[in-house]
């Protein structure tokens, strides 16, 4: 996933996949997930539809695949979830909460860390400031300093430490430690809710049925509620307008048994900041309605943002520029509307077409003055209503001394500051085939043995 930075080629980080997955998944390719690791992932609840999304794929040449496995990069498949027994396996939950006991662990709830704490002679990090319960502390590394607060805010404490672009720092009268490209190189996934389908025939996962059945996820975990906000299908497709290498998907087909219309607007519109008018204009008139859609994700866009701080205070959340639908050629938005297209093609296969399937014609507002499902009217569409998925990486991106934009070499340690790494999702150069969780704790994994080879320890 990682192939250009040494050590971490597809073949160098499975293993740490495998470390992690404790994989219940009926359909898997066992050559390449594993049973007994801490993070739980299974099958989640799946609607009657989502055997009308593989038969459609298989109509369109794409197989049924296990999308974990790399045996093919291109196909569809049952969604598989970060659960176990039908709750989320967060990383908390599978990777902390069995270890809390450890003599040699202390976990600190409510710590907020507002510093790194730099030796200027030694030129090595010795510690942290935190608050906590309004007090505050310094913890002492014993070794090393190993940030891990995410590709927002590990980008964040390395700059409030004075290790980022040196102009930015200086701007905000943050003396310069170490002159490096923090926070540039923000790599997201934006995905589009704003492409729907109608059907003749109650076979989706309406809020109806959701609702129904609280108590049997109350009794024994199962059923609807399991499901991960109506997400049963993946798939993966390389467009015609892709300049990616041959083996790599351009887009991501989320196959959803359900709408944004179909919470009646309480929740998932919300989630995603979808404007009252726009709502308005597409989905509510289609509540009630049978309905189904796909959200297309662009896998790699051309399109880079940054991060900045906001001010000197640790408390001032940082300001994200996402730059999104940017690049000048426009191939982010052409690759979504191809993408777009070939959700049309799902919703014509036969597969669909006994259900009657058909595009919800509701043109979407402010882009009603466009001709109905040309490009021109799929472009402002994509401008109004694209939403992040939020599997924002490489804001402390690793690439060898060379790599002008690299902030972490191949060992996670920060470029002219010793004792300090990175080990989470900013560490990653560039977007992935794949959502992000999952990659976070193979992060986490690989650094763990990263450090025990470097100290000589087997553990902690
Ligand atoms: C709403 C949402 C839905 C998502 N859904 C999916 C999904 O379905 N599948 C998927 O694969 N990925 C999903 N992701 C992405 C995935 O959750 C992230 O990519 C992953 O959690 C990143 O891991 P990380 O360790 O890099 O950072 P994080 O998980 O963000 O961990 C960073 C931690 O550091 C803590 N922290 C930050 N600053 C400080 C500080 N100053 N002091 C102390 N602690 C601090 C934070 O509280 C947090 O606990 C989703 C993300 C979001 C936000």
């Amino acid at each position: 996933m990682l192939r250009f930075v040494s050590g971490w080629s597809y073949e160098e980080v499975l293993p740490y996949y495998l470390k992690s997955e404790g994989s219940r998944i009926r359909n898997a390719d066992y050559r390449y997930h594993n049973t007994d690791g801490y993070l739980g992932v299974d099958d989640v609840y799946q609607s009657p539809l989502v055997e009308a999304f593989i038969r459609a794929g298989e109509e369109l040449g794409l197989p049924h695949i296990d999308y974990n496995s790399p045996v093919n990069s291109f196909g569809v498949s049952t969604v598989q979830a970060t659960v176990r027994g039908g709750k989320r396996s967060s990383a908390a939950r599978a990777f902390l909460w069995p270890i809390r006991d450890r003599p040699n662990l202390d976990i600190l709830t409510s710590a907020f860390v507002t510093k790194i704490l730099i030796d200027q002679d030694t030129r090595e990090a010795y510690g942290v400031k935190f608050k906590r319960l309004g007090k505050l502390y310094k913890a002492l590394a014993k070794r090393e300093v190993i940030l891990s607060a995410g590709t927002f805010n590990s980008p964040q404490l390395l700059m409030l430490s004075g290790i980022g672009p040196k102009h930015h720092l200086e701007e905000l009268g943050i003396p310069c430690f170490q002159d490096l490209p923090v926070g540039q190189n923000l790599h997201d996934h934006l995905t589009f809710p704003g492409v729907s389908f109608l059907m003749d025939q109650d076979i989706d996962l309406d809020n109806q049925r959701v609702l129904s059945n609280i108590s049997r996820y109350i009794e024994d975990s199962t059923g609807p509620l399991t499901s991960l906000g109506g997400v049963e299908g993946i798939g993966y497709i390389k467009t015609p307008i892709s300049t990616n290498p041959q083996d790599q998907p351009d887009i991501e087909l989320i196959f959803v048994g359900a709408t944004l219309a179909s919470d009646y607007g309480v929740a998932t519109r919300l989630g995603m900041r979808i404007r009252d008018d726009v709502y308005d204009s597409v989905f509510r008139p289609v509540h009630d309605r049978n309905q189904w859609t796909i959200f297309p994700m662009l896998l790699h866009p051309k399109s880079i943002g940054w991060l900045r701080l906001r001010s000197a205070n640790p408390y001032d959340r940082p300001l994200l520029y996402g730059n999104y639908y940017t690049d000048p050629g426009n191939e982010d938005v052409r690759t979504m509307i191809a993408g777009i297209r070939f959700v049309q093609m799902i919703s014509d296969s036969a597969a669909f077409q006994r259900y009657g399937s058909r595009l919800n014609p509701r043109p979407m507002e402010g882009c009603q003055h466009l001709p109905f499902d040309s490009d021109q009217y799929w472009e402002c569409a994509l401008r109004s209503v694209s939403v992040t998925l939020h599997h924002q990486v490489g804001t402390a991106k690793m690439g060898p001394p060379e790599d002008p934009g690299a902030v972490v070499n191949n060992l996670l340690q920060v470029y002219g500051v010793g004792r300090l790494r990175v080990a989470d999702c900013s560490v990653i150069p560039k977007a992935l085939s794949a959502h992000t969780n999952a990659p976070s704790s193979m992060v986490g994994e690989k650094a763990a043995d990263i450090i025990k080879e470097y100290w000589g320890v087997t553990s902690f």
